[in-house]
């Protein structure tokens, strides 16, 4: 099943749109992974998809053309997580999570049992438990970050949108945070879609990767085809070495520069 359809999708701010023509299918519970150089528009394309910023084309979630559905429709088709969330410091995690039941509250906005069950359970899968009535102010980076992605995974929908999920954590962290996203795809089959500004991570987790420059889709497929030295040179200006892993997965290894070489 196709969870999402970008055709020929340009979203921008002013005059000269961030992102042009892009044409993508994500498969459901894939993978799919934004790669680019700053400023490519990866967060708007991602913004987009979100109905966060306006756009030309057609953006399709599960089968249904996303600008016929309600704000809330579209709340329960897909979750979006921003990079740099506006947090309210002062909200305990529990109460923070709740707010991705807000979609599915009713009119009266009261969170039911089941609301709760399910922010319990969230916290639980995300080893969040021991946090619940920390607030959000005192955690540590990566405690915030599973605090964000407990939110929206609270949401308890098929698609997810993560922008640059692991912005500011140490490797272990990212590793950590990255698999416990992927065990939580793998049991409940949620299709997950990231901007990643890591290539070898982007690698190691993604099945497609779409790699933008200048608002452009460049290449588009599997990691190990659309990384290569000589693409990462054309649209990073990075002067890199492709090696693989034990896995065989692509690991992408800067190379320092002659210049810069110590002349010793
Ligand atoms: P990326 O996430 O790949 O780094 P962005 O999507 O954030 O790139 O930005 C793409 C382009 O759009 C950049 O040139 C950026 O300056 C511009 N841009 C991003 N957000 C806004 C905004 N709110 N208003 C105007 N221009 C923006
Ligand atoms: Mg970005």
């Amino acid at each position: 099943m196709t969870a999402l359809r970008l055709r020929e999708v340009t979203a921008g701010y002013g005059k000269r749109p961030a992102v042009r023509d892009v044409t993508a299918t994500v498969d459901g519970g894939g993978w799919f992974a934004i790669v680019g150089p700053n400023g490519a528009g990866k967060s708007t394309l991602l913004k987009a998809i979100a109905g966060l910023v306006g756009f030309q084309g057609s953006i399709a979630v599960h089968d249904r053309e996303f600008s016929a559905l309600s704000r809330r429709q579209r709340a329960r088709e897909l979750g979006y997580a921003p990079q740099d969330p506006l947090l309210p410091t002062g909200l305990t995690v529990t109460d923070y999570v709740l707010l991705g039941r807000t979609p599915h509250l009713g009119t009266l906005a009261r969170e039911s049992r089941a609301d709760l069950s399910i922010v319990d359970d969230t916290l639980g899968r995300l080893d969040l438990r021991g946090l619940a009535a920390r607030r959000l102010g005192t955690l540590s980076g990566g405690e915030l970050q599973r605090a964000v992605l407990a939110r929206v995974l609270a949401q308890r929908t098929r698609l997810l949108l993560l922008d640059e999920p692991t912005t500011g954590l140490d490797i272990g962290h990212a590793q950590a945070l990255l698999d416990r996203l992927d065990r939580l795809r793998r049991e409940d089959g949620t299709t997950v879609v990231t901007t990643l500004h890591d290539l070898t991570f982007a690698a190691q987790y993604a099945d497609t990767l779409l790699l933008l420059d200048d608002g452009e889709v460049v290449a588009s497929g599997p990691p190990g085809e659309v990384l290569t030295a000589e693409r990462l040179r054309r649209h990073y200006a990075a002067d890199v070495e492709i090696l693989t892993t034990a896995t065989g997965h692509p690991v992408v290894a800067p190379v320092r520069g002659q210049s810069a070489a110590d002349p010793r």
